[in-house]
């Protein structure tokens, strides 16, 4: 069996030494964009060419090292019959639910108001929260989604939680698909955003959506940069609408120098860091599900390429 790592990382062994150890059947070569077919069976990428996809023309699957999608897809010459396996959890759910989780209690806490005591020298007690003023939606409802909404229900927030299908979450109010959305943003002052990037979801966090949110509102964005209409954030900020967006994503990364967002109080910045692959975690899955692949067993975590996700 031949296995090819095609992702731009200038030290390919930090992968390569361990798929061999984790699948010694396997021949393992590093993407050489110079270099002849190898005729691999299996490809493991991050952001490939599309040369990968015009040279090997043997490949069974291509397993992402990542749990977003979006951008493969975007590849030219991805075959339209390709089996495309996205990487599921992986150790990413529980640092989101801990990011977000931190994004939230700033917010909820009243965090900042406690640090500008403290560079003040004042000692001043605040109200307790009450966490009925706090609820929380999650969109999405997926490996991430789920995660972050449990863990929030664990600590007693309100949780609400939407996706396209319907879903039964412990502790959980669950929606589904467009009809239900509204009800959802009516019933949600933090919202948090796990979506996966597709034609139905481009843009999703706009105007409209965000004015429907209750007062107050926050918004804490690990999914996509292009779910969000980033003029329409500004504006509901200026609105008072929103009062606050924690962002980990960009429609361009690294946010440029000069981008607005940079000098707003409201907006905390962080550089997609919400959820790191991991590489053992990540490398174990992935080389299991080839080894079973190989076997003819069915495996998880295959992308509907119609739908996106
Ligand atoms: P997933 O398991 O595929 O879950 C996707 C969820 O979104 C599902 O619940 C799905 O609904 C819902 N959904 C998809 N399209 C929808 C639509 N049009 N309307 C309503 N709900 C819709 O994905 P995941 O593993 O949780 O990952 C989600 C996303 O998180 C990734 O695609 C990636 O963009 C992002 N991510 C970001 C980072 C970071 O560091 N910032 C790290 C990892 C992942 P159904 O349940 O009904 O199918």
């Amino acid at each position: 069996m031949k296995v090819l790592f095609v992702a731009g990382d200038p030290k390919p062994e930090r992968w390569t030494v361990p798929i061999k150890e984790l699948l010694p059947e396997a021949e393992v070569h590093v993407w050489d964009p110079d270099g002849p077919a190898i005729d691999a069976d299996y490809a493991i990428v991050w952001q490939p060419p599309a040369k990968l996809f015009e040279r090997e023309k043997k490949l069974k699957a291509v397993f992402n090292l990542g749990a977003g999608i979006d951008g493969l897809l975007k590849v030219p010459n991805l075959p339209e019959d390709l089996t495309v396996v996205r990487l599921e959890d992986a150790g990413m759910s529980v640092q989101m639910a801990e990011y977000v989780l931190h994004q939230l209690l700033e917010a909820s806490r009243g965090m900042e108001t406690y640090r500008e005591q403290q560079r003040q020298g004042i000692w001043k007690i605040h109200r307790p929260i009450k966490r009925s003023e706090w609820p929380v939606g999650v969109m999405g409802l997926g490996h991430i989604g789920k995660r972050v909404a449990r863990t929030l229900a664990d600590l007693d927030y309100r949780v609400n939680g939407w996706a396209r299908s319907e879903h039964d979450l412990d502790g959980v109010r669950t929606y589904a698909g467009a009809d239900e959305l509204g009800e959802f943003l009516k019933s949600t002052r933090v919202l948090v955003n796990t979506l996966p990037l597709t034609d139905e979801t481009r843009d999703i966090i706009d105007y409209e959506l965000l004015s429907q949110l209750q007062p107050g509102a926050v918004l804490i964005n690990v999914g996509r940069g292009e779910h969000l209409v980033e003029d329409d954030l500004l504006k509901v900020l200026d609105e008072g609408k929103l009062v606050r967006a924690s962002l980990d994503v960009f429609r361009k990364e690294p946010l440029p120098e000069g981008h607005p967002f940079w000098q707003r109080n409201e907006i905390t910045i962080t550089p997609h860091i919400s959820a790191r692959t991991l590489r053992d975690a990540t490398l174990e899955q992935i080389t299991g599900k080839i080894r079973d692949h190989a076997r003819g067993l069915t495996i998880t975590g295959i992308v509907d390429t119609s739908r996106g996700y």
